[in-house]
């Protein structure tokens, strides 16, 4: 009876691997007719200025807009991007979009906008890629100085390569942020040693403030750490007003969450054309 089990375990498994490959597949043909025929959005989060609490960039996300199963994702789009190696030509559709949707609010409301965008590993070693960028700033004529790229910490490895590419990516004039800080294993020497401007604190340590002490003592190390290597920080997933409390007064610090706003449309940005200060508020 084990045996016939067993068996059984088997078959459900290959079954189960099989559905997934013909999932995966699916999925991955329709990525990239969605990617032909416009279905990929970008939704945008506003970042804000702890203090005045004005809104001083966005950050770019990718949406789907499936034909059949609605709205999906980066969950459901990045990893089936990597695999297929849709990704460095979604990726870089996305700095195009970013980049041009940033130009378009500069002209219409005058405000000094920046655009995060994020940024796969594949994409950022895929040959030439400062250049990609510097040819979708020109294109766009957005400054590269409103341009901001966001890295994972994993990504910041000791490879030549990469390190080049990060140069090259300054030298172009966009900043460098590292995303979901505290979470991954960084290099603290090549923080300091690498063009980085920005930390962005991960979520999971936004989220015990001001209660849990092992959180507050972890943020507080991050920010002094940012604070005497000179980088900018932002807080991610700020969702209550005690959050905010609490990281107020920092000098320089950006929040980012559901408490100012979750990502929206670009035409739900600016809420009146007249009033660049006044941010979408879905919270
Ligand atoms: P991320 O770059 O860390 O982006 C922040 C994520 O946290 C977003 O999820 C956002 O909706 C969510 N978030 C923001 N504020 C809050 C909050 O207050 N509470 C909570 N619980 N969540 C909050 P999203 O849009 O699902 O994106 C997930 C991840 O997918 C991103 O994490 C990023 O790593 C990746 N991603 C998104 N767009 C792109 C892209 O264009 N290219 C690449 N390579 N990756 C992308
Ligand atoms: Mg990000
Ligand atoms: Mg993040
Ligand atoms: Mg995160």
């Amino acid at each position: 009876a084990a045996k016939d089990r067993g068996r059984r375990t088997y078959a459900f498994y290959e079954s189960e691997m099989t559905e997934n490959a013909t999932h995966y597949m699916t999925r991955s043909l329709e990525l990239r007719r969605g990617l032909e025929n416009n279905e990929l959005v970008l939704h945008y989060q506003p970042q804000i200025d702890a203090k005045t609490e004005q809104m001083i960039g966005v950050e770019a996300l990718l949406r789907w807009n499936h034909p059949k199963h609605g709205l999906l994702g980066p969950m459901e789009i990045i990893p089936i991007a990597e695999q297929s190696g849709l990704i460095v030509e979604i990726g870089n559709w996305v700095i195009r979009e970013a980049c041009t949707q940033a130009r378009t609010w500069q002209d219409e409301f005058g405000e000094k906008i920046r655009v995060a965008v994020n940024v796969s590993a594949r994409q950022m070693q895929s040959s030439g890629f400062a250049d990609t960028v510097q040819h979708e700033l020109a294109l766009s004529g957005l400054p590269a100085e409103f341009l901001e790229l966001e890295v994972t910490e994993s990504m910041i490895q000791d490879e030549d390569a990469m390190i080049q590419t990060l140069h090259d990516l300054r030298e172009v004039g966009v900043s460098l942020t590292i995303d979901d800080f505290g979470t991954g294993y960084s290099c603290l020497r090549s923080i300091k040693s690498l063009p980085i401007k920005r930390l962005k604190i991960d979520r999971a340590f936004i989220k015990g403030i001001p209660d849990n002490s092992d959180d507050v003592a972890l943020v507080d190390a991050m920010l002094a750490m940012a604070g005497s290597l000179g980088l900018q920080v932002t807080a991610e997933g700020v969702e209550t007003r005690q959050q905010h409390a609490y990281l107020r007064n920092i000098d320089g610090m950006e929040l980012q969450g559901f408490l100012f706003s979750k990502p929206v449309p670009a035409d739900e940005i600016f809420v009146r054309k007249d009033s660049a200060a006044k941010f979408h508020k879905s919270v």
